[in-house]
């Protein structure tokens, strides 16, 4: 039997230093779990956060293998191994497919899933050792149904699901649970450039009638870091919009 019933004691946030991922340190450290976070140029913001929660704080971009193992070999020298990761770093971009460079295509690509695929090697040798790990990945809603505009998003968001699922049937004999939080539309900076008229039809659109907070993420973020027993699966705090 590979289930273990505790809470993980260390825990590895990627794109922590805002938004969903800074809301998740938040979390893991009110909940006493070490915490270290991954970010890609917010010097400020993330100093400010390690400050606040005693989170460690590394600048470190998911697309670069070199910079993700340096980066770990720092954080478990300073943690311990770490027992459960969250695959939360991206980014966002509106084009038109035909307007989707190589560049653009592979950055989305490289940022999403294969920051993902590398950030989960480089924790992956402890929690097979220990037999136990907690991975959860976030994705989004436009992984679920595709989205307008957002053609590369959508792809490598779809790719997030697949590899979820693909990986926890790997991982399960070495009780590791791999889950997804598929978010709906979140009140964060990614979000900033949405004008008052979208915001209010995306909020008219949903059944809920409002969009989400980070809480939303956080709390399914936490009930997969606990369950013992759920794996391979996607939950998506989404207010209706996706049923
Ligand atoms: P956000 O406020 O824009 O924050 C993005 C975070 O990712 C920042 O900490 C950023 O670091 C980090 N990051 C970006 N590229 C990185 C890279 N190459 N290497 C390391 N870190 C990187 O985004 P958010 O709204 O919290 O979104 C978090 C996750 O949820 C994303 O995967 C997003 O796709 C997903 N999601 C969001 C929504 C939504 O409505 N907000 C909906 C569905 C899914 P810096 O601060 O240093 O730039």
């Amino acid at each position: 039997m590979s289930r273990e019933e505790r809470f993980p004691r260390t825990a590895l946030v990627t794109g922590g230093s805002r938004g969903i991922g800074a809301a998740c340190v938040r979390e893991f450290a009110r909940r006493g779990v070490r915490t270290a976070f991954l970010y890609a140029a917010a010097h400020e913001a993330a100093a400010a956060l390690a400050a606040e929660t005693g989170a460690v704080a590394v600048c470190a971009d998911v697309a670069d293998r070199s910079a993700v193992e340096a980066a770990l070999a720092q954080i478990t020298a300073e943690l311990g191994p770490i027992e459960c990761l969250v695959n939360n770093a991206g980014i966002a971009q509106f084009r038109l497919f035909t307007d989707i460079t190589e560049a653009e295509w592979a950055r989305m690509m490289e940022v999403h899933l294969g920051g993902s695929f590398r950030c989960t090697q480089a924790v992956l040798g402890g929690m097979i050792r220990e037999k136990y790990g907690r991975i959860i990945n976030i994705s989004s809603i436009w992984g679920l149904t595709g989205a307008s505009c957002e053609v590369h998003y959508s792809a490598a968001k779809a790719g997030i699901i697949g590899m979820t699922r693909a990986l926890a049937k790997e991982l399960g004999p070495s009780g590791i649970t791999v889950n997804c939080v598929a978010p709906g539309v979140i009140n964060t900076e990614m979000n900033a450039a949405l004008d008052a008229e979208t915001r209010n039809a995306l909020c008219e659109e949903t059944p809920l009638g409002c969009i989400g907070t980070v809480k939303d993420i956080t709390d399914a973020v936490m009930y997969f870091a606990a369950a013992p027993f759920v794996t391979g699966q996607v939950l998506s705090p989404n207010g209706g919009i996706v049923i």
